[in-house]
């Protein structure tokens, strides 16, 4: 109490966890500076003929001193601090410049956070990525979730549209997560949509989430786009994405996150041909 009418919390662990914070900010600064981060690819595979089709880029940071910390810890430090936008331009590079070096079939996915989408520069960063390593544009493909959505739909609209007139595909992430998933399917253009590991999971015991899945598998058919399930882990779910006509799939089933040499990727092709 700080007398007449004022008082302040203690938080317990407050400041420890503003100063483990900052630790974190700064050592993020220096892993951008230091080659810090590598990516793993996560092979997407098409349902109906096991063929693996590109791979999805997720970000890896290996700590000189805590090892290896997960993106979902340090990813929205980054966004908060600012430093996401450095960090995904580096991300679109690298990305692209592995693609080079693949197949010329296969494409990549590159997560994008809101932040990255709300800036001038992230149409600069892809095109400039895309020329420098001379690739195709539509071997290109962004990721973005509907979080990335909710503010300024006029504007966000607009940069996903000079996103793909310059032929770089657009998928929504985590879909059905978020909230008015289906006016985002209407307000927007997407070439994919990836459903949530959430309802892969619960379609395997639950008539009522599988008759959901089965629904935005039937609007993504309506719509033109591809429908992908995110987080298959099992036989059984693999079996009932394909019944219902879902076009992709990934998951640890199909394969893990590596960090691979070109060799490995290669070798991934095919792995559901039974
Ligand atoms: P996400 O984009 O939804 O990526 C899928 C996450 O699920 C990845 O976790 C992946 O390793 C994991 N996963 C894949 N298959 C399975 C499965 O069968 N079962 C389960 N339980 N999990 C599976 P990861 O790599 O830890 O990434 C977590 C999140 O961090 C990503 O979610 C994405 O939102 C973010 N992220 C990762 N890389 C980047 C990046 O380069 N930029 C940005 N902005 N965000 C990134
Ligand atoms: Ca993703
Ligand atoms: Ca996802």
């Amino acid at each position: 109490r700080l007398g007449r009418r004022r008082a302040q919390a203690y938080v317990p662990g407050l400041a420890e966890r503003l100063a483990e914070r900052q630790h974190i900010v700064d050592d993020l600064h220096e892993a951008l500076q230091t080659a810090g981060f590598t990516l793993a690819f996560q092979p997407v595979v098409q349902l109906s003929t096991g063929i693996t089709t590109g791979y999805e880029a997720l970000i890896r940071w290996n700590h000189p001193t805590r090892g290896w910390v997960p993106p979902a810890l340090f990813i929205p430090i980054a966004e908060e601090c600012g430093l996401i936008e450095d960090i995904g331009r580096w991300v679109i590079m690298d990305a692209c410049r592995q693609l080079s070096g693949w197949s010329s079939h296969l494409h990549v996915a590159i997560n994008v956070s809101a932040a990255q989408l709300k800036s001038e520069a992230l149409v600069h960063h892809l095109t400039q990525a895309i020329l420098v390593h001379g690739i195709a544009a539509e071997r290109v493909e962004i990721e973005i979730t509907e979080t990335a959505l909710i503010d300024d739909a006029d504007r966000t609209a607009a940069t996903i549209d000079r996103i793909r007139r310059i032929g770089v595909k657009v998928a929504l992430d985590d879909f059905g997560t978020g909230q008015s998933s289906l006016s985002h399917l209407r307000d927007f253009k997407f070439d994919r949509i990836k459903i949530d590991r959430s309802f892969v999971v619960r379609a395997g015991f639950d008539p009522r989430s599988m008759a959901v899945l089965r629904g935005i598998v039937g609007v993504g058919k309506e719509l033109g786009v591809l429908t992908h399930a995110e987080g298959v882990e099992t036989r059984d779910q693999l079996d009932l994405l394909r019944m219902i006509g879902c076009d992709a799939v990934q998951g640890y089933l199909v394969g893990r996150p590596v960090t691979p040499g070109n060799e490995q990727i290669e070798r991934f092709e095919r792995v559901l041909q039974k």
